[in-house]
This record gives structure tokens, C-alpha cells and sequence, in this order.
């Protein structure tokens, strides 16, 4: 491709802003995959070492991820070169400094991500007007305190547990990472009757086909404790909870915990993405082979972007959890639908949902391939 990137195509990306400010030592760039849909939301990551590349491959995922939850907004993604363990003060300045420059990116709306949070996203919508993710002092909903994608994965697999004729009732659920995302998932799951065989955290993994107590692991995370405090537990390895015989299995730590080496050790009928890619794509077609459903990412923990949208429109926390409840569902019925239609991957399926809202969005906007019309910064 002309622009350089290998994974450039007729989508995007739409721009990619380098920013260079030597005497506040602010390095950074915005990607900004594609905006058909709307201006493009997506984190601000604080990192020292992530390429221009890797930040539209980023704001690329975001693309898909709000496509395919039927927000208005394209994918954006923006990376702040620094330690994020820098002292406050000298992060607060850079941030500043960074809002400074991007003030007059209307189609870009930045978010918390790796090495920032609440605070950082106030410093921004204090520099530029705008920011997702914000303390509830300025009308932020603390999405990870609620549990907004924990929710919405269990609400996916509700809806893939029907598919497969699993009753949640009595389910077993095993969780990889007692997060916010993991634990809420946990919580919802179990309102519906399920039961929460096994837990991994960083420092270990405990087991109990009787049933784990939610409510007193959510307790000990909450005392920076770890799971394998509990009392009367054995503690085994983090990763021995691929072993766990289970019906439903949660990724919620990180990205490629189930490669082709260990996918044979998983003994479930669902896995239900809630990290990011947590599953490398040989992992995920062995799984297809086996009859493994497997639920992708960013249709089944996209309650988090979701109701970051809800919070920038000024919703309410319960409008929010009623619109993950219903775009969740019936993202997660049409990717099934077409997946067993096509004979193709759910991940697949989710792909080419998510890339026809895209092109329609362009069309509508008369962005489609020919006459060919660049968008320009006043679209
Ligand atoms: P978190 O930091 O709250 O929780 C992560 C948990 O994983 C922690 O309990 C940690 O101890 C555990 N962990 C880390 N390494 C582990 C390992 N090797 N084995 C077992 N457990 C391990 O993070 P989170 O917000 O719950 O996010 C979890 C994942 O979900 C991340 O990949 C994140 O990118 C993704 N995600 C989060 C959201 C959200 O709304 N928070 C939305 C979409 C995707």
C-alpha cells in the first residue's frame, strides 16, 4: 500500500496523525480507521513502545467492534509514548498536552485504555470538550464498578446456550481472570442458575464442582486479595483451569491463552470471549471441529463500548443495560444465524456483519466505491 501499512484496505485507515511536541516530550499518534459510521471512538493506551501499525490494527478492531454493535461511531485508537507508571504530575501535563493537540479532532472521541483511566479521560474533556469514560462527578457511569460487559457476555451466552440446548440452569462456568469482566459474568450467570465451577486469578486457580461462593471471592479481589485465600481452598496453577470440565468457558485475563498447544485440554461446549482475542485462530478452528461453540470478542464483551456510547449521549445507567441486553442479543442471534447459514466461523460471520454495516454507512454517505469520493475532514 502506498501509506506503507500492510493491513491498509478500502476502509481505512482514514487518517493517522503523528504528534510531535519535543518541548513538552509528547510523542504520540491517533489512528483513525474509518468514520462512516460516525466519528470513530476508541481508547487513548499509554505505552512506551506501540507502532503506528499496531494502533490502526487497534483502531481497527475498534471499527469492527462498533459496527457490529450497531453504534454510530467508527474505530479510533490513539498511544501516548511513556512509562504509564510516570509520576502523576508529568502525566497529568503530557495528557494535557496530548488533548491539546488532538482538540480539534472532532472525529476522533477518546477513551480510557491500557496506562490511563477516569481521571485521564477528565484531563481531556477538561483540554477538548469531549472524552468517554469519565468519573461519576462529571456525569461518567464507572463501567468496570457495574460490570456493563460482564453483563453483556452473559447476556450472549444466554442466547448461545439456547443454540446448543444448554440449560443454564445448573450449568457448570468456569472462569479464566476473577476481573471485572469475569466476575460480573460470573455474577450474572449465576443468577440464571449457573454454577461457578472453577476461578483463576493472576497468583492462582481454585475448583469446586459444588459450586464456588461469588460473593465471597468478589469480597477477598476486593481486599486485594488473592482467589486462593478462600478458606478450605486447594490452590493449584493459574493455567490449570483449561483442565476444569465445564460447559461454559470464560476467557477474562488476556490475549492468547488458548493456542493449538493447549485447545486440547479444554473439556466445555462454550467459550464466551470476554479478554480479547484470547483464542489464536488454529485454536478456534479446532475447537469449531470438536462442536466447541465459541462466542467472538467483540460481539460478546462489546457491553463495554456500548455503554460507554450510551454514557456520551447522557443516558442512564438503566437505558445503558437495557441497550446491551438488546443489541447483545440480537448481535449475537445474527452472528449464529449466519455462521450456521454459511457454514462459517462465528468469528467470520461476526466479521462480515460487522464490515456490511460499515459499507452501508459509506454508501448512505455516498463514500461507496465508485464515483470514488475521499471523505474529507468536513465530513
Ligand atoms: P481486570 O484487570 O479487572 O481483571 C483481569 C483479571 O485477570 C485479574 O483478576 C488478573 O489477576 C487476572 N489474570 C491476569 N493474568 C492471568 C492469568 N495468566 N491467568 C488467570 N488470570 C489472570 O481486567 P478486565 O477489565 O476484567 O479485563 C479482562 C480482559 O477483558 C482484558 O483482556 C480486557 O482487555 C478485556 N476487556 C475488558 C473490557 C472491560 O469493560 N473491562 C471490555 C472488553 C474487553
Amino acid at each position: 500500500m502506498e501509506n506503507g501499512f500492510r493491513f491498509a484496505d478500502d476502509l481505512g485507515p482514514f487518517k493517522i496523525v503523528h504528534i510531535h511536541r519535543p518541548a513538552v516530550g509528547l510523542k504520540a499518534v491517533v489512528a483513525i480507521d474509518n468514520v462512516a459510521c460516525g466519528p470513530a471512538l476508541g481508547g487513548v493506551r499509554m505505552a512506551p513502545d506501540v507502532s503506528a501499525e499496531e494502533a490502526f490494527r487497534l483502531a481497527r478492531a475498534m471499527t469492527l467492534k462498533n459496527a457490529a454493535a450497531g453504534l454510530a461511531h467508527g474505530g479510533g485508537k490513539a498511544v501516548i509514548y511513556g512509562d504509564p507508571k510516570m509520576p502523576p504530575a508529568e502525566k497529568e501535563r503530557l495528557i494535557r498536552a496530548f488533548a491539546t493537540a488532538i482538540a480539534d479532532f472532532g472525529d476522533y472521541i477518546p477513551g480510557p485504555d491500557m496506562g490511563t483511566d477516569e481521571r485521564a479521560m477528565a484531563w481531556i474533556k477538561d483540554e477538548t470538550g469531549r472524552a468517554l469514560g469519565l468519573p461519576r462527578e462529571l456525569g461518567g457511569i464507572p463501567l468496570d464498578e457495574i460490570g456493563a460487559t460482564g453483563f453483556g457476555l452473559a447476556v450472549a451466552i444466554d442466547v448461545a446456550a439456547q443454540r446448543i440446548g444448554l440449560d443454564l440452569k445448573g450449568a457448570r462456568v468456569a472462569v479464566q481472570g476473577f476481573g471485572s469482566v469475569g466476575r460480573h459474568a460470573a455474577r450474572c450467570l449465576a443468577d440464571k442458575g449457573a454454577v461457578l465451577v472453577a476461578a483463576s486469578d493472576s497468583q492462582g486457580m481454585i475448583a469446586d464442582p459444588r459450586g464456588l461462593d461469588i460473593a465471597a471471592l468478589t469480597e477477598l479481589k476486593a481486599a486485594g486479595r488473592p482467589l486462593t485465600a478462600l478458606a478450605g481452598a486447594r490452590a493449584q496453577a493459574p493455567e490449570a483451569v483449561i483442565d476444569v470440565a465445564c460447559d461454559v468457558w470464560i476467557p477474562a485475563a488476556r490475549p492468547d491463552v488458548i493456542t493449538a498447544a493447549n485447545v486440547g485440554r479444554l473439556d466445555t461446549r462454550l467459550v464466551a470471549q470476554g479478554a480479547n482475542i484470547p483464542c489464536t485462530a488454529e485454536a478456534e478452528a479446532a475447537l469449531a471441529a470438536r462442536g466447541v461453540l465459541v462466542l467472538p470478542d467483540f460481539i460478546a464483551n462489546a457491553g463495554g463500548v456500548i455503554f460507554a456510547a450510551t454514557e456520551f449521549q447522557h443516558g442512564t445507567e438503566t437505558q445503558a443495560f437495557s441497550t446491551i441486553a438488546e443489541k447483545i442479543r440480537a448481535n449475537t442471534q445474527s452472528v449464529l444465524d449466519r455462521a450456521a447459514r454459511s457454514n462459517e466461523l462465528p468469528r467470520a460471520a461476526a466479521v462480515a456483519l460487522a464490515l456490511a454495516r460499515v459499507r452501508r454507512a459509506a454508501e448512505v454517505r455516498r463514500w461507496g466505491p465508485r464515483p470514488v469520493r475521499r471523505p474529507t475532514a468536513l465530513d
